[in-house]
């Protein structure tokens, strides 16, 4: 479970949505804390700030990432006229150098696609069908550690821990196929929702005709009722992060049997899964649903809806007439964003998709000083402390969980700035001048490496996120946590403040990590990773009561009116941030060692820990964006995480909050769970 939604990814194309704080903020007094806290933190802020125009949102994580990404594009640049450069060094430079050549990737037109066009058109009967879906099943969706739900392809690949036994890797198979990222864009009537829907068939036929395929408005309209259909069938987005509904061990002939329609045997050979005799189906009732479609829906849709994925996805690649459809539907009308990025911006990205690891290895050698790794290590000890610490005093566990609890929390497998070990790309190969090619090679290789982990022993100290990425993970399956680089770094860490801003800031942000091992997923697996109910029933009774109240709190928050927060499908995020938030104030607390915290700025100790987490989450985002957060993600608005301080006494009595205050919570309301 990553800390921040800052990327929607549509396929090949990862568009970072995600800015500069330092000390305290000047205050909102025009509002009364107990009133609007994030407005009387951050209202300064939100005035003098205005989203940029390539943007779809703009936060301290996103001038981070823009940081990161110009330190990324020098040491690329450097790379290219270096004649001793690695290896990986070239490919980087050459990857890079090929997606900025404009010139040739417009002489080259769809001519990079035809092999796979030509596959398309011959297709003539179901199995031919199935082969071809097959071949394109890549390892692009990630239901517990990056959690990344979406894939445009008919079915996502995820090569994780087996829940039931953490001694090996299992393949995981998880719905696909809508074009739009989410089956609520298809089915839900709100008038938001429809009006993107309404735009959504233009944008098809747009891209069919710029491909020069004929009849396109027709076309448009079935491949739509296709994807509707497939929508129809998806599980929703709350049902897709409950593991208990989650973990169905299917074998091989189970597909047969409880999911006719398509060819399997040809699908998974495709796929490079014909020998594998055991999956995971994350949701069931889609794959069997998909499957059907495979079989009841027209030859000639699909392969018109084969072609436009597999152009939609390469778009990012392709002349600029493609990239310019694309930019109008999925960044204008979709998440409101007025410009497109910077070309050396896409190229950034997709560079970093492509190659995270030989970029990252670069990124961290140059940009993350041993001092301040250890600076964090030692950080993240006081949390994993503060949290043990919590656990004894917990009045409402039992001795037997409490023991349980600590066990796992002693064997975190705890990754900071960087990992030990790196991915070998030397498989991988990178063209000067093949922009597409490059791309659909890295897919094809990143597939390959997880293919490869079939079989064989898990490797807990893996990363899923590169250093250069300004965010943090949780691997609950594997109870262990990557903190990269690019977020150990000011506005959140910063040698140069008070440390109480540290502790409310990127304090938090560990305390939220190591409490996914313990959200109401984290809490589904023991010390080993296995899926397996380790609470007395009646301890797991008041952590599920506590965490409903919580889903509950939440479920209140309306940023539209047509539009409110679905408290369970952000419940684990919210139950990570507040026992991060609690265990942060904790250890901070202990680090005073009983002395007295210094005022700053006329405000005490206490009033700065918990502006400096405020702060932390001032971010603007534009209304579509935030729609489409609120339908697809995981993750909260920020201004509601924000929030999350009503729920802690220490916040009532820092700031004096009273009874009849907006944000007040008796303290029967306020949710304590770790
Ligand atoms: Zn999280």
């Amino acid at each position: 479970m990553k800390f921040q939604s800052i990327a929607y990814s549509l396929g090949l194309f990862t568009i970072a949505v995600c800015s500069h704080g330092g000390n305290l903020p000047v205050v909102d007094t025009s509002v009364q804390p107990g009133d609007a806290f994030y407005q009387y933190v951050n209202g300064a802020w939100l005035k003098a700030t205005e989203i940029p125009a390539d943007r779809s949102s703009i936060s301290d994580s996103a001038v981070l990432s823009e940081q990161a990404d110009q330190r990324t594009r020098e040491i690329i640049q450097q790379t290219a006229q270096d004649k001793s450069a690695t290896a990986d060094a070239r490919k980087i430079a050459d990857f890079y150098n090929a997606f900025m050549d404009e010139a040739s990737i417009e002489k080259s037109g769809l001519r990079p696609l035809e092999a796979r066009l030509r596959e398309i058109a011959a297709i003539r009967d179901r199995k031919s069908l199935s082969r071809v879906l097959g071949q394109q099943l890549r390892a692009d969706v990630d239901a517990l550690n990056n959690t990344e739900l979406y894939t445009s392809n008919l079915l996502g690949l995820w090569v994780a821990q087996d829940l039931d036994d953490p001694s090996r890797y299992a393949a995981f198979l998880m719905q696909g196929g809508l074009g739009m990222p989410d089956r609520d864009y298809y089915l839900d009537d709100s008038p938001a929702t429809a009006a993107v829907r309404a735009r959504y068939t233009p944008h098809l036929a747009k891209v069919l005709t710029l491909a020069g395929i004929r009849d396109a408005n027709a076309k448009a309209a079935r491949i739509f009722a296709l994807e509707k259909r497939m929508a129809e069938v998806h599980g929703t987005r709350a049902d897709s992060s409950d593991v208990a509904k989650a973990n169905n061990h299917w074998s091989r002939k189970d597909f047969d049997a409880r999911a006719p329609g398509l060819d399997w045997q040809e699908y998974f050979t495709a796929a490079g899964l014909g020998k594998q005799s055991e999956f995971i189906v994350w949701q069931p009732a889609a794959v069997t649903g998909l499957s059907a479609l495979a079989a009841s829906q027209p030859l000639e849709t699909w392969k018109d809806y084969l072609r436009i994925r597999l152009i939609e996805r390469a778009s990012p690649y392709l002349p600029k007439a493609f990239v310019d459809e694309r930019f109008e539907f999925y960044s204008r009308t979709l998440s409101g964003t007025p410009r497109p990025r910077d070309r050396w911006k896409r190229g950034i990205a997709v560079t970093n998709l492509a190659l995270g690891d030989a970029v990252g290895k670069l990124y961290a050698a140059r940009y993350f000083a041993p001092a301040e790794k250890a600076r964090a290590e030692a950080m993240v000890q006081n949390l994993i402390t503060a949290f043990s610490r919590r656990i004894d005093e917990l009045d409402w566990m039992q001795p037997e969980t409490k023991a349980k609890a600590k066990a796992k929390l002693a064997v975190l497998e705890v990754g900071v700035g960087y990992p030990d070990h790196w991915v070998d790309y030397s498989a991988l190969d990178i063209r000067p001048g093949d922009a597409l090619g490059n791309a659909l090679r890295a897919e094809q290789f990143e597939t390959q490496r997880n293919l490869a982990k079939l079989g064989k022993a898990v490797d807990r100290s893996e990363w899923v996120m590169t250093p250069q990425t300004v965010n943090a993970v949780n691997l609950p399956v594997m109870n262990a946590m990557n903190f990269p680089a690019a977020i150990l770094q000011p506005p959140y860490f910063d040698p140069n403040r008070p440390v109480v801003m540290d502790y409310g800031a990127i304090g938090a942000t560990i305390g939220h990590e190591i409490s996914h091992s313990f959200d109401d997923q984290g809490a589904q697996f023991d010390a080993t990773g296995k899926l397996n109910n380790w609470w007395k029933p009646e301890d797991f009774e008041h952590f599920r009561q506590a965490s409903q109240q919580l889903a509950k709190q939440y479920d209140q928050y309306r940023p539209f009116p047509d539009l409110a927060l679905n408290g369970q499908q952000v419940l684990s995020e919210n139950i990570a941030d507040l026992a991060g938030l609690a265990i942060a104030y904790d250890a901070w607390v202990m680090s005073l060692n009983g002395k007295t915290a210094p005022i700053v700025d006329g405000f005490p100790g206490d009033q700065q820990f918990f502006m400096s987490y405020a702060q932390s989450w001032r971010a603007k985002a534009r209304e579509p964006a935030l729609r489409q957060q609120i339908i697809t993600d995981g993750h909260a608005p920020d201004e509601y995480r924000a929030d999350t301080v009503r729920n802690l006494d220490g916040w009532y009595k820092a700031f004096d909050v009273k009874q009849g205050d907006k944000l007040y919570l008796s303290p029967a309301q306020r949710v304590r769970i770790w």
